[in-house]
């Protein structure tokens, strides 16, 4: 027998919240845990863009027939002018190519598997802390992981000086993963200055640049969060770019995300390329097309197109309002802890600097759901429950 043999694996600290949560009988329960975008009513609705493109798909979609192992055509040229710009030179000079995958997750571990092969140090790095789910997929994929300095709780900011540091000691070939904007958990991003900074380490210290952008048009914009990815892409020769619409487009179950090569030339980018490609084929064969197709259809029509910008846009508003509501409501409930940090963050998330104490009694108490790190999810709070999270916070302080 072997499955009586085998252990139970720790459920996802993540998902494993979203259980607990559904499992609970309160009717005040509030879920800050998983990263999903919430409107004022709470719901997570299909965007109109989306629906739109659907209908049209609908009437002219003539095949099921496989997609290539490198999905959409038309896809692949989206995603890389929403990357680099639509002008970038990067694309006018076949420099990068793309391939459509399952949801940022796939992208990057079609990423981490074609590093296992095509690197010699087989090292990423990844800041402390990070997205819980890198070092599950880099281990998987048989990657060593290891942590660059990047956030200090006691100041609710970034060490940039140690985050220079602990690279400078990475050995040449090692990969360095970076979060392209709304840095998740703790919603601190690089600035332009800096971005230029760590672009210069890596191409002085051989580092090859991994970027996981999950976030694209949730911190300030489309074309602004990718300042940094740009700006990194003009000095280094080559990168990889693990990139998801899962947020942006609200597209979470239809796993749809990219991953992204460039290289020196046009010739090495379609060599290397075909490592990806291979690795696909071994995985998953070739993606599924209704995401890629939903994107490309809304990318390419100028109606569809302007209406996304708009919908992106009113998402992104409200996390920014949420924010400063929040802070506002902490201190109007008598919290005398500067919160105010949390109207400087990117993106969805929030790290809280909540302790694991604080963050079992908001769920035990009060029913309140927040990841152990004291990472909120500020995309799920909502007019309604913010009065009620922050006298919850305010009990348990
Ligand atoms: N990277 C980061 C930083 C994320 O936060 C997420 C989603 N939580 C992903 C990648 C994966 O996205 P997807 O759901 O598209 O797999």
């Amino acid at each position: 027998m072997i499955f009586t043999q085998v252990s139970q694996a720790p459920a996802d600290p993540i998902l494993g919240l979203t259980d607990a949560f559904k499992a609970d009988e309160r009717p005040h329960k509030v879920n800050l845990g998983v990263g999903i975008y919430k409107n004022e009513a709470g719901q997570t609705p299909v965007l109109n863009s989306v629906k739109k493109a659907e209908a049209i798909l609908l009437e002219t979609e003539q095949t099921k027939n496989y997609l290539g192992i490198e999905g959409v055509l038309a896809y692949n040229q989206v995603v890389q002018s929403l990357l680099f710009g639509k002008d970038s030179q990067i694309i006018t000079d076949k420099r990068a190519a793309t391939a459509q995958a399952p949801g940022g997750t796939g992208a990057l571990r079609v990423a981490a598997e074609f590093l296992l092969s095509n690197t010699v140090s087989r090292t990423i790095w990844v800041s402390n802390p990070t997205w819980a789910n890198h070092q599950n997929i880099f281990e998987t994929a048989g990657l060593t992981v290891k942590q660059y300095a990047y956030y200090v709780p006691e100041t609710h900011d970034m060490d940039f000086d140690a985050m220079v540091e602990d690279l400078s000691n990475a050995t040449a070939g090692d990969v360095v993963l970076l979060h392209g904007c709304c840095h998740n958990p703790t919603g601190i991003d690089l600035n332009i200055e800096q971005w230029k900074i760590i672009g210069q380490l890596c191409l002085e210290k051989s580092l090859l640049p991994l970027f996981d952008f999950a976030y694209q048009g949730f911190g300030v914009g489309i074309e602004e969060d990718a300042q940094g990815l740009r700006a990194v892409a003009a000095i280094v020769p080559e990168l990889l770019v693990a990139n998801s619409f899962s947020k942006n487009f609200g597209l979470y179950n239809e796993r749809i995300g990219a991953v992204t090569l460039v290289a020196e030339d046009a010739e090495t980018a379609l060599r290397s390329f075909s490592q990806i490609k291979k690795t696909i084929r071994a995985n998953y064969s070739n993606p599924p097309a209704h995401g890629g197709l939903i994107v490309s259809t809304i990318l390419s029509n100028d109606e569809l197109r302007a209406e996304w910008e708009l919908e992106l846009a009113e998402m992104r508003l409200r996390i920014a309002k949420m924010r400063t509501l929040f802070v506002d409501s902490l201190k109007a409930e008598g919290v005398e802890q500067d919160f105010s940090f949390i109207s400087r963050q990117n993106g969805m998330f929030s790290f809280s600097g909540l302790n694991k104490q604080q963050v079992a009694r908001l769920k035990d108490e009060f029913a309140i759901y927040i990841v152990g790190s004291g990472r909120i999810s500020v995309a799920g709070l909502t007019q309604q429950n913010i009065p009620i999270v922050c006298k919850a916070i305010a009990q348990v302080l």
